[in-house]
């Protein structure tokens, strides 16, 4: 497989892109990143022609695959030619506020804003200025974007900031916990009960390998945080309108947070993000309330045409089945081939959602959950099976970028850009890519 242009490309780009990208994980494939050319249904071509399954959908958000389906793709080229935007509302956020609301349990009004990070700072924001309180608890290993306030490391007795340039008092108030631990979080609210503004939790840990929560974890927090008086917000930036299709993670798992993040699918594959929630936390944002929040960019017309036309397009066509379909193939298929040629690796994934994870110990597959880890307590592999970021990380991840990933690259499977984030199903997905990506697994693991 010839690999020139993009040799050349990421050449031209170390003279003027900081590391020759955009985004740090795009800078992590040895020896250099795969630059696109175009997508196509459930493949990209990249610049030097070489075509593959592409199973990084974009990063999550593209539910729908390359290909937008006839009406998503009138409807974002409608939006354009009328005039990009206007900074003035549009019928459309109004409508893709009501779509939302109208599905998803803990939400009866929206902001929208233009990225995750951007939904995840404003919801920190609107919980400290709603409970009055500057802590905040996060899962170590959970990810909310670019944001000084979640850029920590460490745990509740030492921790700093894990970037530079993030001055340390942020990290004074922000509190990691390790993710499923009922009783480090419970300790947590005991000492500090009464300065904690919310938790900030993604339902299943998506971008540190996929660690779905134990039984009761997230009946835990909820009871946690209603007993301290402080919010429960879920990010749902990469799980909203994936897993458990329209009603969201937080309809599969029946835990009701007080707000709810959004960003990826939503905006159908252009720059979005949203603080959802009961109106009378949401109703503290400007021009209501009095904690600020603004955009130029916010609630963009091509943006709410794409993602409102993309959920309805979910909504009335066999998406969530199809994409969830194909994921179960693949992690049935992944647990037998794990079984029989790498006992001690874990399938984790739900819905449209998953991965091998390179973990070094369990070696009874006997048992194991069929269809990915689902932290089932009776089954053989429950000890085995990650519970956190840390046990995530201590898998063979060198093997993983080194070894494994460039070799089915090679196989013309395109993977995640590194060990820890998901890998997405999409509707343009078809059987004989799941067919064709099973067997470059056999092959290489
Ligand atoms: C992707 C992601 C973010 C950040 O969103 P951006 O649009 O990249 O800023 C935040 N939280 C979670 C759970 C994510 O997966």
């Amino acid at each position: 497989m010839n690999h020139e242009t993009s040799r050349d490309l990421y050449d031209r780009a170390l003279d003027v892109l900081v590391g020759g990208v955009n985004s740090s994980v795009r800078a992590a494939p040895q020896p250099y990143p795969t630059f696109v050319r175009k997508g196509d249904g459930g493949h990209v071509v990249d610049a030097d022609g070489n075509r593959y399954v592409d199973w990084v959908m974009g990063l999550g958000p593209l539910l729908l695959g390359h290909d937008l389906p006839e009406p998503v793709q009138a409807a974002i080229q409608r939006r354009t030619s009328e005039g990009p935007m206007y900074g003035m509302p549009t019928e459309l956020e109004v409508e893709h506020a009501e779509f939302v609301a109208r599905h998803v349990p803990s939400v009866e009004m929206l902001r929208f804003v233009n990225s995750g990070t951007e939904a995840t700072t404003s919801a920190v924001r609107l919980a400290r200025g709603y409970t009055g309180r500057d802590k905040i608890v996060v899962m170590q290993s959970g990810y909310h974007g670019a944001q000084e306030s979640t850029l920590v490391e460490g745990d509740r007795e030492e921790r700093g900031p894990s970037s530079a340039g993030i001055p340390a008092e942020f990290a004074e108030h922000t509190i990691p916990v390790p993710f499923n631990d009922e009783d480090a979080v419970t300790e947590v609210f005991e000492e500090h009960g009464d300065d904690i503004a919310c938790v900030l939790v993604e339902p299943l840990l998506a971008n540190k390998g996929i660690v779905e929560p134990v039984d009761g974890y997230h009946e835990t927090l909820r009871d946690l945080t209603d007993d301290a008086g402080a919010l429960l917000i879920w990010d749902e930036v990469i799980t909203g309108f994936r897993v458990g299709g329209l009603g969201c993670a937080q309809s599969k798992y029946g835990v009701t947070p007080d707000l709810t993040t959004f960003g990826k699918i939503i905006g159908g594959g252009f720059p979005v993000g949203a603080i959802g929630g009961r109106t009378d936390i949401m109703e503290a944002f400007t021009p209501v309330g009095d904690v600020f929040q603004a955009g130029t960019f916010s609630g963009h017309p091509v943006t709410m045409a794409a993602g409102l036309e993309t959920l309805q397009y979910a909504a009335e066509n066999d998406v969530y089945e199809h994409v969830n379909g194909l994921g179960r193939k693949l992690r049935e298929g992944l647990s037998e081939i794990v079984a029989d040629q790498a006992p001690e690796y874990t399938v984790v994934g739900t819905d449209s959602l998953f991965k091998v994870l390179f973990t070094r110990r369990g070696d009874a597959q006997s048992g194991a959950c069929a269809d990915g880890c689902e932290q089932d307590p009776d089954c053989d592999r429950f000890d085995a099976c990650p519970k956190n970021g840390a046990d995530v990380a201590r898998g063979a991840v060198e093997r993983w970028n080194r070894v494994f990933r460039p070799q089915m690259l090679d196989d013309g499977i395109l993977l995640s850009q590194n060990q820890f984030e998901s890998q997405f199903v999409a509707y343009g997905h078809t059987e004989e890519d799941v067919e064709r990506t099973l067997e470059a697994y056999r092959n290489a693991l």
